[in-house]
């Protein structure tokens, strides 16, 4: 290849790739472990006008890093390799709940799990039965598919069953203008086995390619078509 080649590949790809893999896999320094600031503000926004409609609006999981994703990774590994289980059954287990660290939408910045603190409930706030019936955060949920896309959030994990990946999340939303961006970034400019074989992650050298792209067709792509 020419030099003069060799400068102009160099100039697209330094114009092209806007966000590091680090940043797209939570490796970044965020020892606040605060959210991208303009998702931040739009939630803000979203926050003042919901309390108006009577709906506390509370993050109970934004940013999350690589490190932290990892920790709740090796301890479940551990766990279901203690049942007996083979890698690949392992894996299957873990990420009907969990992601597998450097592919969560948390490590973004944009993405949070969200309930009505002003609601009265008791015991594990993120499930799914919380959010439909009688549910303590029924009225926030109806608040937010009225509201939330006017602030630019969107739910992720739908109730579709076309959709495919993780189960249903009416908690999880996303701040879809800079999120699509990411996703679209994450998914061009990862290489997506290579940056998980190269990371000291329980059990990952045992599991199957196969298995870790089928991940990342159901999972990381397995999202509302609105994120997409
Ligand atoms: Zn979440």
């Amino acid at each position: 290849m020419k030099l003069t080649t060799m400068f102009f590949l160099f100039l697209f790809a330094s114009t092209t790739a806007q966000i590091s893999t680090q940043q797209l896999t939570g490796q970044t320094t965020n020892v606040e472990n605060a959210l991208e600031s303009d998702a931040q503000s739009a939630f803000n926004k979203m926050r003042v006008a919901a309390l108006k409609d009577g709906i506390d609006l509370k993050i109970v999981s934004g940013y999350r890093s690589f490190n932290r994703q990892r920790q709740i990774w090796n301890r479940k590994y551990k766990k279901y390799a203690a049942q007996g289980l083979n890698p690949d059954a392992i894996f299957d287990k873990i990420v009907e709940y969990s992601t597998v660290p450097g592919t969560s939408r948390h490590h973004w910045g944009t993405d949070m799990d969200i309930i009505d603190q002003g609601a009265t409930y008791s015991g594990d706030v993120l499930v799914p039965n919380k959010f439909h019936g009688n549910g303590p955060f029924c009225k926030m949920k109806d608040w937010m598919e009225q509201h939330a896309a006017t602030y630019g959030f969107e739910l992720v994990y739908t109730l579709n069953e076309n959709r495919t990946g993780f189960k249903y999340e009416p908690w999880h939303y996303s701040y879809a203008p800079l999120s699509r961006k990411l996703l679209k970034e994450y998914l061009s400019e990862t290489n997506f086995l290579t940056f998980l074989r190269s990371q000291d992650i329980l059990g990952m050298e045992k599991i199957s390619d196969e298995r870790l792209l089928r991940y990342y067709n159901e999972h990381i792509k397995g999202v509302n078509p609105s994120l997409q």
